[in-house]
């Protein structure tokens, strides 16, 4: 049981996770803060938070849990600002979907409360961004994973690995720079593919048949391309060297396609899609 939440951020994500502490008696009091005190006025309304402080440090002060959902880019000033603030116990966590830069920034700014923060993942969200568009059980059924450094205190992780489970995520522990690696491939890379294709097929000459005659399956590949562009900025910075890894070895492939479709070479194309179709009917 939390007593005292504090969710800096309360956007989409920072916004879901409040609404189902709320809805399941796992929270007393729900703080918000972030820049615009009208997206924390709806905030308010909506019943996603009791009340709110623009000013984060006042906003965290007795808090006993604090939740860090800020776009990456934001997340080391709101450390800096909070860091004083919070008290000796209280566990302070983050959603980012990138761990390194978040972690290094945690090492540069937090001080003695390095111990009490977790940094954590929610492998879950949807293309929409802000309060509105939070909802409740995003995190149901989805996987949440906590990556602590060796500095991290055990129950602090033990605090945020519990808030999860409490809104029916599957939580698990991952290294640092695996989960970086790891998602670069399982979500950058899909999204850089997305964003990639619309503007492509976005700036051809014939694109309003393109988009006009598309069928399901370009409106599913590319459902991710709505996405915050800032966000996505922001993931593409904090994440440099896992992406442009997974960015290479895909336009190889892409280069090796290409030039397999250029001279007719049947077999290697249907090679590549006969173990891409085996391997997907595995997985999903
Ligand atoms: P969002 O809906 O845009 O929410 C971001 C929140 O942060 C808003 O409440 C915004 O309100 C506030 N904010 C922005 N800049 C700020 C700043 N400098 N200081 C204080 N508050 C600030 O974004 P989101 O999708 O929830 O993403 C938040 C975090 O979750 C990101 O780190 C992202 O990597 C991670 N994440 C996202 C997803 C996803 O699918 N969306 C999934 C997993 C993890 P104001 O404009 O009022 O400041």
């Amino acid at each position: 049981m939390i007593d005292r939440l504090c969710i800096v951020g309360t956007g989409l994500i920072g916004g879901s996770l409040a609404r189902d502490l709320r809805r399941l008696g796992k929270v007393g009091e729900i703080v918000g803060s972030s820049r615009r005190a009208a997206n924390l006025e709806r905030a308010v309304a909506l019943g996603v938070i009791d009340r709110f402080d623009v000013d984060a440090a006042r906003a965290v002060a007795g808090a006993d849990m604090v939740v860090v959902a800020v776009p990456l880019g934001a997340i080391g000033a709101v450390f800096e600002r909070v860091r004083d603030a919070i008290g000796n116990d209280t566990v302070i966590t983050d959603v980012g979907s990138a761990k390194g830069g978040v972690v290094a920034a945690a090492r540069a700014v937090l001080g003695p409360r390095l111990a009490r923060f977790v940094p954590a993942h929610p492998v879950a969200g949807t293309e929409h961004s802000g309060v509105d568009s939070s909802v409740e059980r995003l995190f149901e059924c989805r996987r949440v994973i906590v990556t602590p450094i060796p500095e991290t205190d055990a129950d602090a992780v033990e605090r945020v690995l519990a808030m999860w489970k409490a809104v029916g995520s599957d939580v698990l522990e991952m290294d640092v720079d695996h989960h970086d690696q790891i998602l670069a491939a399982t979500s950058h890379l899909p999204h850089m593919l997305a964003y990639t294709l619309v503007d492509v097929l976005g700036r051809m000459k014939d694109r309003s048949e393109i988009f006009r005659y598309s069928a399901g399956g370009l409106r599913d590949f590319t459902r991710v391309a709505s996405s915050d562009p800032q966000m996505w900025h922001d993931i593409c910075a904090e994440n440099r060297g896992p992406i442009v890894e997974v960015l290479e070895r895909f336009g190889a492939a892409l280069d090796r396609l290409t030039d397999a479709v250029r001279r007719g070479d049947g077999e290697y194309v249907r090679s590549v899609f006969t173990r891409a179709k085996a391997a997907r009917d595995r997985q999903f």
